[in-house]
């Protein structure tokens, strides 16, 4: 038994070093990352991240008004939502949304028929919302928030350039999603004009501003992760024809995709790799979003399952699963206050079928947990920070307050993530200079942040 626990020892050894981020390390994936994201805004495809311009060049103000639409596309769920923006004092005055969970098969099926599906979901929602409440006779704006990398052409267009986390409908990969979506509600007679693609990113950032006058960047940290920022326009070598007026742009980074030899990378995260939808891609979402941090530590768990009985004799079937361990899961056990750790040993029952484990091992699975989202949650305030540097921001000799407005369920949930985040932007700012950085949960970008976009353009539009 000794020699067990000395071999899973060495297991959990080897990961804290081949996960360690000591702030050097990550003061490297800062400056790449804004090295990366200068290289992108030169030229297309001169970088592995895209810096999508987003021809969003006016944030909302929070003088908007009227009643607008959010479609919400991107996860495994995907939301409608109808707000009535009632100016500077009220804001909003009213807000109704529903979510509707996306069958498996679609994600991997035919667009048409995806976007079909949304439609009648749309349909459904408008009918039941208006029918005691019918705004002007208007057309009906709607601000459409997909969460994939697209090819943005205007603010209403744009081409899917690849799928991303759960998704994989091959024959919407370069159409212009706007369109689909648009004739999808013209089949099911439902009046609604696309008045803005967006990302969420965008929409966090947008919705950021909306109650902050301060938000400069905006970031998830869901199932996926990425980010937005504003921009100087002057700063897009790639940006073609006239300056926006408002001499900004907000640029979708699509970090994701980042990737660099200064990052941590362990076996476990090449495997996941390697048997992943899309392989060589979104390395650095690979790393620290919500979708793979429960896949990683299942990875671990069962190498150590492998090579000792500290698990007792169990059969590996569940262990061998892939994607079994969800992020929630090392949330719950990482957050087990219980003397004997009852919720990890509760998990390790439910979820992988191992039922005796001795405390020690249990706290060694907790120590797994904590590796992962460690590394996970100081490459994200990296990230963040080589944003910073790049506009500027949160260093030496900047007064301003710069804020950073973040979504997602696990920034949201997973408490030890969000400390960890947080402490690691002031080791990398400084105690000086992180004091005029704050970082904000901000709910529902991709809802209300689209609506807020769709009413900024339609005005924009009019006037
Ligand atoms: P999406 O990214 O799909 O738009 P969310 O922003 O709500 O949706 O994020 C959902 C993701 O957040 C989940 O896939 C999961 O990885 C993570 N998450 C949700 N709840 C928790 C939790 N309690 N602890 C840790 N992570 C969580
Ligand atoms: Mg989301």
């Amino acid at each position: 038994m000794v020699a067990e626990a000395e071999m899973a020892g060495r297991v959990v050894a080897e990961l804290r070093e081949a996960c360690a981020t000591p702030a050097p390390r990550l003061n490297e994936v800062a400056a790449a990352m804004e090295g990366e994201m200068t290289a992108g805004l030169r030229e297309e495809g001169r970088s592995k991240i895209k810096m999508i311009i987003s021809y969003v060049d006016n944030l909302p103000t929070g003088n908007e008004e009227g009643f607008f639409y959010a479609l919400d596309l991107g996860g495994t769920n995907f939301r409608v939502l109808r707000v009535q923006l009632a100016g500077k004092e009220k804001r909003v005055a009213k807000r109704e949304s529903k979510e509707v969970l996306i069958p498996p098969h679609l994600m991997s099926g035919s667009a048409s028929e995806l976007f079909s599906f949304i439609a009648s979901a749309v349909a459904k929602f408008v009918a039941n919302e208006e029918r005691n409440d019918m705004p002007d006779g208007k057309q009906r704006e709607l601000g459409f928030t997909f969460s994939f990398p697209v090819r943005q052409t205007s603010i209403a267009s744009g081409t899917l350039i690849k799928w991303t986390k759960a998704f994989s409908i091959q024959d919407a990969v370069g159409e212009n999603v706007v369109a689909e979506l648009q004739t999808a509600m013209e089949k099911k007679a439902v009046n609604i004009h696309v008045a803005a693609l967006i990302n969420d990113t965008v929409g966090t950032l947008a919705a950021g501003r909306y109650n902050d006058e301060d938000v400069v960047v905006g970031v998830i940290l869901g199932t996926g992760s990425n980010a937005a920022y504003v921009e100087e326009a002057s700063a897009i070598p790639k940006l073609e024809g006239e300056l926006p007026k408002s001499g900004n742009m907000v640029i979708n980074t699509e970090w994701g995709n980042f990737s660099s030899s200064c990052l941590p990378i362990t076996e476990y995260d090449q495997a996941l790799d390697e048997e992943s939808l899309n392989p060589g891609e979104q390395i650095f979402e690979k790393l620290i979003s919500g979708m793979y941090l429960g896949e990683i530590v299942r990875r671990v768990l069962l190498k150590i399952a492998l090579l000792s009985t500290l698990f007792g004799n169990v059969n590996h079937t569940k262990l061998k699963t892939r994607f079994i361990l969800r992020t929630p899961d090392i949330s719950a056990m990482h957050h087990d206050e219980t003397p004997d750790l009852s919720f990890v040993a509760e998990k390790l029952a439910d979820n992988l079928k191992i039922r005796d484990t001795s405390l020690e091992t249990r706290k060694m699975v907790v120590e797994i947990c904590d590796i992962v989202t460690s590394r996970s949650a100081r490459l994200a305030a990296a990230g963040i920070v080589g944003i910073l540097r790049k506009i500027g921001r949160g260093v030496p000799g900047d007064e301003r307050r710069s804020v950073v407005a973040i979504d997602g369920g696990l920034f949201e949930h997973y408490t030890e993530f969000r400390q960890c985040l947080e402490s690691t932007l002031v080791e990398l700012l400084g105690e000086e200079a992180s004091r005029s950085v704050a970082v904000k949960l901000t709910k529902d970008g991709s809802g209300l942040g689209a609506a807020l976009i769709a009413a900024a353009a339609h005005s924009q539009y009019q006037h």
